[in-house]
């Protein structure tokens, strides 16, 4: 299938076009960036006139900062066409549902990616808390934006959700992973003096078994980085390290799965794209920027040092 790609960025570039590229369901029809562009593909840097010009492509995925991005969604799905949305699906919870509410009208397909998901040892996490008895879960992710977000001034304007641009990837797994739904009950967010987005974030929740669920979210890690859910239960101690790319349970690391067909967490979600295309279907899980909205509403506020890149 042919498929433009929106937003020639920092993740594009690094995930989407290689995937793509990598991918038998996939060719790489269109570019519609601003400044960006990829070698061989033809490119545009107006979104209307792709959509006008090229009929032929009948999907696009959408890599922009979240802000910008339901303007591109909605004119692509008024033109028919099937979406692909990074993470987070949009700024606010409402426009994710209108896009959903468009693409059933036009029967269309949408799928709001959570790449960490696909994070190598993530179902294997999920398979083994099945069934057990969550007493403690503790999300620790913490790591340098300087290093990862170099320049993006974006993260640190009004929607661009600060720290919660990592931390909503842990939300991911964790929502995918817990066999029951929790929901915050409180949280700390600590916002730099000169910026409109935290860069800091403690989170409680509430669970129905009555587990003690917490989550730290922080951009001012030096040194060693940290992506770790720890998963305590009646029945062993789980720990997901690396974003999801490493497992630990009991003190050792299971032996990992034989390779499938599909290696990496954005080959996995291009796979996923075009089985929904293939079937129609619809994957608008918004649980993850759920808790992200509840956050900003419950969270107090404290304010720390500016920050300067
Ligand atoms: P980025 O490089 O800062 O931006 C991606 C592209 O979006 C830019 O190159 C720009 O292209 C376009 N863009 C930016 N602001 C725009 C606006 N106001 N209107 C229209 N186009 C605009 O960001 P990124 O790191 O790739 O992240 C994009 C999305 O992917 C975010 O939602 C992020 O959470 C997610 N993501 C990022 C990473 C990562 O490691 N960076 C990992 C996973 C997911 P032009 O200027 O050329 O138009």
């Amino acid at each position: 299938m042919k498929i433009a790609l929106v937003g020639i960025g920092k993740i594009a570039t690094d995930q989407h076009v290689p995937s793509i590229a990598a991918s038998a369901d996939w060719d790489l029809a269109a570019t519609v960036s601003r400044h960006g562009s990829v070698p061989g593909v033809e490119s545009y840097t107006d979104f209307d006139t792709m959509l006008a010009e090229r009929p032929d492509i009948r999907v696009v995925s959408l890599c922009l900062p979240p802000v910008p991005r339901h303007a591109y969604a909605a004119a692509a799905l008024r033109a028919g066409r099937h979406v692909m949305l990074e993470k987070p699906p949009g700024a606010t919870l409402s426009e994710c549902h209108a896009l959903e509410a468009m693409a059933r009208a036009g029967r269309l397909s949408l799928f709001a990616t959570w790449h960490s998901r696909e994070a190598a040892r993530v179902a294997e996490a999920r398979a083994w808390l099945a069934g057990r008895e969550l007493t403690r879960l503790t999300v620790t992710w913490k790591e340098d934006v300087r290093r990862w977000h170099p320049g993006q001034d974006w993260i640190w304007e009004p929607g661009g959700i600060g720290v919660f641009d990592p931390g909503i990837n842990a939300l991911s797994i964790v929502t995918l992973i817990l066999p029951e739904a929790v929901h915050l009950t409180g949280a700390t967010l600590s916002f730099p003096a000169n910026r409109q987005t935290p860069i800091a974030a403690r989170l409680r929740f509430f669970h129905p078994g009555g587990a003690q669920v917490s989550a730290e979210f922080d951009w001012r890690q030096e040194g060693d980085q940290t992506w770790t859910i720890v998963a305590e239960t009646s029945t062993g101690i789980l720990t997901l390290l690396d974003g999801g790319a490493r497992l630990i349970i009991d003190g050792a690391a299971p032996p990992a799965p034989e390779d499938g067909p599909l290696n990496g967490e954005y080959p996995r979600l291009y796979a996923r794209m075009a089985r929904l295309v293939g079937t129609g279907g619809i994957d608008m899980d918004l649980a993850p920027l759920a808790h992200v909205a509840d956050a900003f509403m419950l969270g107090r506020r404290e304010d720390v040092a500016p920050f300067h890149w």
